[in-house]
């Protein structure tokens, strides 16, 4: 059973799919590891010390020679994967919605695709959850952007010269990304108050010290649907929302965007119009501008300016934190394929439930059925 460890080719990703500990313990399963050479550099990690905890570290063509299992943050090109295996499982995080075509490619070159993201939420595969476990850290670090951009201080502070006043932080959207958004603004000293379509998230903003700005109105709305994700609101809703955060946002420093429905592109959350009654020099940090956008007017890769607000747009955010959050990614890979390990035939063994969730491609074919349906 030998595991490739690719660098990743994606412009701007810094992540890498295995660490030296998660090496050490595919070692330790029996398995062998190779690993691209160069592929932690930018997450701060030598080849050497995947070299020492016990990874052969190589070209690519020798890395991808006979492997069963490759490894990635994100998908790779599967007209750059010659030498491994037929059949040899890609494990990553596909977006299997974004990147079709490329689901597609897999299923024709034979390789089994099986895409991180499509983890069922539940408590038994919580450890392999690379969409919280990278939400985490990308709330997390859209406070620090926002902070970073905003030209004064976050907390109340009492000198001699006089007061400065705390910020005034708005959280859209409290998944894994808006609540760890909300304790770390909390941490800084803002005054945080936060929203979401999820009725169940009121009592965690209160959880967290902060303000619940919720929509009460509108009845007959349920905004939870499958697997705990949000679901496309009505019409009378969004007019309902719209009307809420324009009065409320107009007071706000700063504006943290999280929100999104799987599948489908992000819901749009703040207008032109919105922006324009926002004090100049607040700071808006749109967590969803590579899903088409919480912000009108946010643009991926930039920071843009409208109305005297800055827009913040960062793209990959979870890859401007490549230490920690390729220390997580790796021990997501490694809790979901050692929770599979078979020790007889020395592979992992998905069962159904798992299995059919994340397979997209087998046998030549396109499989899953949220692709096919
Ligand atoms: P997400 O990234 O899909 O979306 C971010 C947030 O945006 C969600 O809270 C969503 O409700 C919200 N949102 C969507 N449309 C909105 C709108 N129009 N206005 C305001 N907010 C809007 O969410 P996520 O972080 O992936 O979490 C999704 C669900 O999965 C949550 O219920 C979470 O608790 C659950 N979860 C379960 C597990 C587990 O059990 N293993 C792990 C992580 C998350």
């Amino acid at each position: 059973m030998k595991i490739a460890v690719l660098k990743e080719a994606a412009a701007g990703e810094r992540r890498v799919s295995a660490t030296p500990e998660t090496v050490k313990k595919f070692v330790g399963l029996g398995a062998q590891v190779s690993v691209e050479a160069g592929a932690g550099t930018d997450a701060t990690i030598a080849d050497q010390a995947y070299a020492d905890a016990g990874a052969s570290v190589g070209a690519r063509a020798a890395v991808l020679k006979d492997a069963d299992i490759v490894l990635g943050v994100q998908g790779p090109d599967p007209a750059n994967l010659a030498g491994a295996k037929a059949g040899a499982w890609v494990v990553a995080g596909l977006n299997p919605f974004g990147e079709r075509a490329r689901v597609d490619a897999y299923a024709s070159a034979g390789f089994e695709a099986l895409a991180m993201e499509f983890m069922p939420r539940i408590t038994r595969a919580q450890s392999m959850d690379i969409l919280s476990s990278q939400s985490n850290l990308s709330g997390y670090k859209a406070v620090l952007d926002a902070a970073a951009e905003y030209g004064r201080a976050f907390p109340m502070m009492m000198t001699a010269a006089g007061t400065v006043s705390a910020a005034k932080v708005f959280v859209m959207g409290v998944g894994v990304a808006g609540l760890q958004a909300i304790a770390t603004a909390r941490r800084l000293g803002a005054q945080v108050s936060a929203t979401d379509v999820r009725a169940a998230t009121k009592e965690q903003i209160l959880s967290l010290g902060a303000k619940p700005i919720f929509v009460e109105a509108v009845k007959g709305i349920e905004g939870e649907g499958t697997g705990g994700y949000a679901t496309e609101m009505s019409d009378e809703y969004k007019a309902a929302q719209a009307e809420l955060v324009s009065s409320h946002i107009a007071k706000q420093d700063i504006v943290i965007t999280t929100a999104l429905i799987p599948g489908r592109p992000a819901p749009r959350l703040i207008s032109d119009a919105q922006i324009s009654t926002m004090k100049p020099g607040s700071v808006i940090v749109d967590l969803a501008v590579e899903a088409g956008g919480n912000v009108e007017g946010a643009v991926a890769g930039e920071i843009v300016v409208k109305h005297g607000v800055k827009i913040v747009g960062h793209k990959n955010v979870p890859s401007r934190l490549a230490a920690d959050s390729s220390a997580l990614f790796a021990r997501n890979l490694f809790n979901f394929l050692s929770a599979f390990w078979d020790k007889e035939q020395g592979k992992p063994v998905l069962d159904e439930e798992i299995g059919n969730a994340i397979r997209l491609t087998q046998g030549g074919k396109v499989v899953n059925e949220r692709l096919l349906g």
